[in-house]
């Protein structure tokens, strides 16, 4: 199969008309796509669903030779090459997924001057062999997709895009156009440092995604939780739920299923054909659920997704932002939920004190943490909070639950005191380390074994917690985990202090604390928990 015609030459937006069937750019696109063609290098930060791909594709149509598009995303190459062959670009890919013959050919094209587009794995450049072939080819340019992936900073960090530092030295004269929806300011620095692009001019989107509304609530029970989500609000609607484990991920989908819902399992312990299958109902049903691990999603364009569910906290904010970015690209309506709990502050920060990596590493992990924890537990609009954290200034939205329904703030200084003088207490038994649940055992005066057996209904903060429930201690501990007034030591999950710790303890620092909303009573009976 021989794609259409040619389509170089040409003006922007007939190509636009022409090629894509739009009538007209979105904000931006215009002004980048112009600034490439007149051979700018260009640094784009959009959110997801702005429509990055046209601001390269366009120019490597207009531009005469190839552009050549570097992308980590190699299990969508082929479906995004097929669909611009669909549109009759002439498109082709080189990734590790491809046997020779079909390498061969596609390299054959490119040398002819017969693709528009060819997509390339960030680790083909590490084979000389391409860089020769792209020598002897013509680039038209160099567009950089995923450009945060370069970032150690940021949370995506991939070495092979290391080496696309000397693309510059070796094409000096090919615009380079590098694109993400990441965008703080320190991976937007990293990026143009590492990348070379401090010349380049800054294209800096809105990263207002205005339609989506933002909720975060405390998890008691996530999947009645999120069933109620679905079945009150989102009945029939396509969405997709993110949980941590692909355990949780299998469990989810058949709790959901039993309930009637139509749902499907997406992890990378499911065989490639189960995964593909169930990608691609996705995309063609309506109303479909996926629940996923964070390996689904990235670069599926899917425009009337309607909710993304968060069973488990996600680890930086950036995650969540790209995360939640998949639900409501078209526009309408849509919900971004949020259920987190205490244990999921707690796995996550054991999994960043037992992981590998440098300290700089761990330190990079816990920051990304705690700006997520701090938008979680914020009591002002989180919208602001989120832009903030991109570094973009903003006004209450009245489209988020703490603008919709203003959570309240409580004195929680006494309460804070009682637990951190049990967590002192508890340090100076060296042989065991004791987590949040025996803590609040020990404030609510429970005897339990584990309490008899230490004699832990003698220390003097027994029972003095009696006036809180359960849930309510346990939103205390996680706020003040999120205030850094307390932290999770590594192996046993055991609660230490902070350097933050003395002064509440000594009355010198007061903790406002978010009063955690009554959950709303279940509509039908058998939807408790
Ligand atoms: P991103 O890569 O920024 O996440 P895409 O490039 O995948 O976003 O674009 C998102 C969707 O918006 C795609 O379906 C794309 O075809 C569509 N789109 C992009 N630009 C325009 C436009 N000017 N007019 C209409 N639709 C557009
Ligand atoms: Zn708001």
């Amino acid at each position: 199969f021989a794609p259409g015609p040619v389509f170089e030459g040409g003006d922007a937006l007939g190509t636009l008309r022409r090629v894509f069937g739009y009538d007209a750019f979105r904000d931006g696109q215009q002004e980048i796509i112009d600034h490439v063609i007149d051979g700018g290098d260009a640094l784009v930060l959009m959110p997801t669903g702005g429509g990055k791909s046209l601001c390269y594709q366009i120019p490597a149509l207009v531009r005469k030779g190839v552009g050549v598009v570097i992308s980590p995303l190699i299990a969508l190459m082929q479906d995004q090459v097929d669909a611009l062959r669909a549109l009759g670009v002439r498109a082709g890919f080189l990734n590790s997924t491809q046997d020779l013959d079909e390498r061969r050919m596609v390299e054959a094209q490119f040398l002819a001057g017969e693709l528009d587009l060819l997509y390339l794995a960030p680790e083909r450049l590490r084979v000389q062999a391409t860089v020769s072939l792209l020598e002897r080819g013509t680039v038209s340019l160099f567009a950089i997709d995923e450009a945060h992936c370069v970032a150690q900073w940021g949370h995506d960090f991939r070495p092979d895009y290391l080496m696309l530092s000397g693309l510059h030295e070796r094409w000096p004269d090919v615009p380079r156009i590098a694109l993400t929806a990441t965008a703080t300011q320190a991976t937007r620095d990293e990026i143009a440092t590492r990348l070379d692009l401090k010349d380049a001019r800054h294209f800096v989107a809105s990263f207002d995604r205005p339609n989506i509304q933002y909720r975060i609530e405390p998890k008691s029970d996530a999947k009645r939780q999120l069933l109620r989500l679905l079945t009150t609000e989102h009945a029939g609607d396509a969405g997709i739920v993110y949980c941590l484990s692909r355990n949780s991920v299998e469990k989810t989908a058949e709790f959901l299923t039993s309930n009637g819902i139509d749902a499907v399992p997406y992890h990378a312990g499911l065989d490639a054909a189960t995964r593909a299958a169930n990608q691609s109902r996705f995309l063609r049903e309506d109303g479909l659920v996926v629940v996923a691990t964070i390996a689904f999603g990235m670069g599926i364009d899917k425009p009337d997704v309607r909710f993304v569910a968060h069973l488990d906290l996600p680890k930086s904010v950036e995650g969540y932002y790209q995360e939640t970015g998949r639900a409501g690209r078209d526009g309408l309506p849509s919900t971004a939920w949020l259920a987190y709990g205490l244990q999921d502050v707690v796995n996550l920060r054991k999994m960043i004190e037992s992981s590998e990596g440098d300290d700089a590493h761990r330190r990079r992990s816990t920051l990304h943490l705690d700006a997520m924890l701090a938008l979680c537990e914020a009591a002002s609009c989180r919208r602001v909070r989120l832009l903030d954290y991109f570094g973009q200034e903003s006004g209450p939205c009245g489209n988020c639950d703490t603008c919709l329904s203003p959570p309240e703030t409580w004195d929680g200084t006494v309460p804070a005191q009682k637990v951190l003088s049990t967590v002192v207490r508890l340090k100076r038994e060296r042989r065991q380390k004791f987590g949040a649940g025996h803590v609040i055992d020990i404030l609510r005066g429970k005897k339990n074994a584990k309490i008899i057996q230490f004699d832990h209904d003698e220390l003097s903060t027994f029972g003095i917690g009696a006036d809180l429930g359960e849930a309510e201690w346990r939103g205390v501990v996680r706020q003040m985990l999120a205030q850094g007034l307390m932290a999770v030591e590594s192996n046993f999950g055991a609660l230490v202090e902070t350097e933050e710790s003395a002064a509440v303890l000594r009355g010198e620092r007061e903790v406002p604390m978010r009063r955690e909303r009554e959950r709303a009573k279940p509509a039908k009976a058998g939807a408790g928990s």
